[in-house]
């Protein structure tokens, strides 16, 4: 099973991959946003680490709404409640159980997705991070590893799309062309769980 100081090492990947892309998380952020995705989500998931070591929770549950707390507090913008949300309701809905199997995560974070869906009024196509959580969430039935693949597609298919939710979409047609920056950061997110479950 999946224990707490999994958990813990995954949203110290997290935080570590966020740290090491936020310059282009911020990049991807300045023709169709205000350039602070990266810096944003490089406050949360560095008070996200520090919380958890400071006082580490000791069920995988109570790893994800911790992180979910610090991102909501600290993450300023769009991305900080709905990434908060995210977690928040997927360490919910693991309860405290010490330890959780991979088909667990996944209906916890499958709940996740939906409640950033309805948090946000978004669908999969409006270019945004569902478009790299949702695909990632139902290939983490097959393994970890293609839930990284089918996270870093979904978001690299974000490109070609219209935004239809976030500052993305006050560009109108004009934020095509462009990878959507929280699509890219949900990317990482799967790809630091791979790391640690490799
Ligand atoms: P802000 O846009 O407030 O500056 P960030 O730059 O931190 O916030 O995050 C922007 C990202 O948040 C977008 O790239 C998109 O993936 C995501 N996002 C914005 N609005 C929504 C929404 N309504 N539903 C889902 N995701 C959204
Ligand atoms: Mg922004
Ligand atoms: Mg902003």
């Amino acid at each position: 099973a999946l224990d707490a100081a999994l958990f813990i090492r995954w949203m110290q990947a997290a935080a570590a991959l966020v740290d090491r892309e936020a310059e282009r998380l911020t990049e991807l952020d300045s023709p169709i946003g205000d350039a602070d995705h990266g810096s944003n989500l490089q406050r949360g998931f560095t008070s996200v680490a520090k919380a958890l070591e400071s006082d580490p929770p000791t069920t995988p549950g109570a790893v994800l709404t911790t992180a979910g707390r610090q991102l909501i507090s600290t993450v300023g913008g769009a991305s900080g409640p709905l990434y908060g949300t995210l977690l928040r309701r997927a360490g919910k809905a693991l309860g405290d159980a010490p330890g959780v199997t991979a088909e667990e995560l996944q209906a916890a974070l499958r709940g996740g997705v939906d409640a950033v869906a309805q948090l946000g009024g978004s669908a999969v196509g409006d270019k945004t991070m569902l478009d790299a959580l949702a695909p990632a969430v139902e290939a983490l039935g097959t393994s970890f590893a293609d839930a990284a693949e089918a996270a870093e597609k979904g978001a690299v298919d974000t490109t070609p799309l219209q935004a239809r939710k976030g500052r993305a979409s006050y560009l109108g047609e004009r934020s095509i062309g462009h990878q959507d920056p929280g699509a890219t950061s949900s990317a990482l997110l799967f790809a630091a769980l791979a790391e640690v479950t490799a």
